[in-house]
């Protein structure tokens, strides 16, 4: 680009030369200084910013953290700059993770761990965060460059491989332990794993691995037809892990395994993906700097704009036995921690009495009390909300299939069955 607009003014120079007329000089000169004009544009095309050493709470249109800071002012998040000590890791670049990863980046997370092996296509435009230009580089490659602009706070790995290999898991491991980024961490070197993955060994990779490091992550999905997704939060002995359970999906969703075939296409939006990109980066939040509830479980129905919540305890009978593992930790310190609950909640409570918060209540809020949560056990079939599923039957009671409790969910059966045997001769 420099080079051409120096040589069109090489050109017009000449050009000037050659006139023995001056009248023309005038707007031959007035192009010449068009020229030099474009020129300067050129050289300034994208400069990055300077890192910033502190967060700032200064409210000026130069602080890229101005609004976020100003959670702590309103009394959202206590210390809103601790985030800079989080490290999380993204399994799977794709229309979750990648926003997922530039959520967290303009939030100015720590540190950012990205896996993925797969390349660019046109054929991810429907989604979010990738650019036809970065068609053909490797997904990790292409966040690094976009994150990086965004944001060069954020320490940014890359990992361009598959996790389901046996090398690739050893190097997945490995760099989760890594400790170099905070050594004082407690457990191992990151705070959090996402796993934004598409397929069901996948994530039973990501459940192996920390189940095996005692690491909490957090598992999200879309449903291959599009309109449905879910996260869960899984602390490993604590609640259930992947393998407890059966994988479940929100009623509309379609089984993955009887679609990932060759040559079937399966339904994306963005729209889905990135309300469930929001739901998993919330919960993030959430979880990292301590404010609000965290979601054991959230759905998203988007043909009935239905959210449906719950809580898994593990199976004591699970296959995974590093999970068996975490479970007998988990119930030996168990009781310490209930009692250091409890004694938490009975000191706020008795705060709460000693300076009642509104003493008028103008408005006429009432606050409903949801801390009673549908705790489920993975072991009953029955105990799940209404509007979930089982993607797959339980293993120990594969002949009892779900039954329909009314005629509009046989209609919904159908419905789903008609469109997965659409899908199937589409391929
Ligand atoms: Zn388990």
């Amino acid at each position: 680009m420099e080079a051409e607009l120096k040589a069109m003014l090489s050109d017009l120079e000449t050009l000037k030369r050659s006139l023995p007329d001056p009248s023309h000089h005038a707007s031959i000169d007035k192009m010449q200084l068009r020229v030099e004009h474009l020129t300067n544009l050129a050289k300034s095309a994208p400069v990055q910013r300077s890192k910033v050493k502190d967060m700032s709470a200064e409210v000026v249109d130069s602080n890229p953290y101005s609004r976020l800071m100003a959670l702590q002012r309103m009394g959202i998040v206590q210390n809103y700059e601790r985030i800079r000590e989080f490290s999380v890791a993204i399994v799977g670049i794709g229309g979750v993770g990648s926003v997922a990863a530039e959520m967290l980046t303009r939030c100015g997370i720590g540190r950012l761990l990205l896996y993925d092996y797969d390349k660019v296509e046109l054929a991810n435009m429907n989604r979010l965060f990738f650019r036809p230009e970065q068609v053909g580089m490797t997904k990790t490659d292409a966040a690094v460059q976009t994150l990086s602009d965004i944001n060069p706070d954020v320490v940014l790995e890359s990992y361009t491989l598959n996790i389901t290999t046996v090398q690739g898991f050893e190097t997945f491991v490995s760099s989760l332990k890594n400790k170099t980024f905070r050594p004082s961490k407690e457990g191992s070197g990151v705070d959090l794993v996402l796993s934004c993955v598409d397929n069901y060994e996948a994530r039973m990779v990501v459940n192996q691995a920390c189940n095996e490091l005692n690491q909490t992550w957090m598992e999200s999905g879309v449903s291959e037809d599009a309109v449905s997704g879910h996260i869960q939060l899984l602390i490993p002995g604590e609640t259930a892990c992947f393998a407890c359970a059966p994988p479940l999906v929100v009623a509309s969703g379609i089984d993955e395994r009887t679609l990932k075939r060759e040559g079937v296409c399966a339904a994306s939006l963005p729209t889905t993906m990135g309300v469930v990109a929001g739901l998993l980066v919330q919960n993030t939040l959430k979880y990292l700097l301590k404010f609000g509830h965290v979601s054991p479980y959230l759905g998203y129905n988007a043909l009935k704009d239905y959210f449906p919540t719950m809580e898994m305890k593990p199976n004591p009978q699970c296959s995974n036995v590093a999970c068996v593992d975490r479970q007998r930790e988990y119930l030996l310190v168990k009781p310490a921690r209930d009692a250091a609950a409890k004694a938490k909640i009975e000191a706020e409570a008795l705060s709460a009495t000693e300076f009642p918060l509104h003493d008028d209540n103008e408005w006429n809020i009432s606050v409903v009390d949801d801390s009673e949560l549908d705790k489920t056990d993975v072991r009953s079939l029955d105990a799940l909300p209404d509007g979930l599923v089982r993607e797959l039957p339980n293993a120990d009671e594969f002949q009892k299939l779900p039954v329909p409790l009314e005629t509009a969910n046989s209609i919904d059966d159908l419905d789903d069955l008609r469109r997965q045997l659409e899908a199937l001769s589409a391929g």
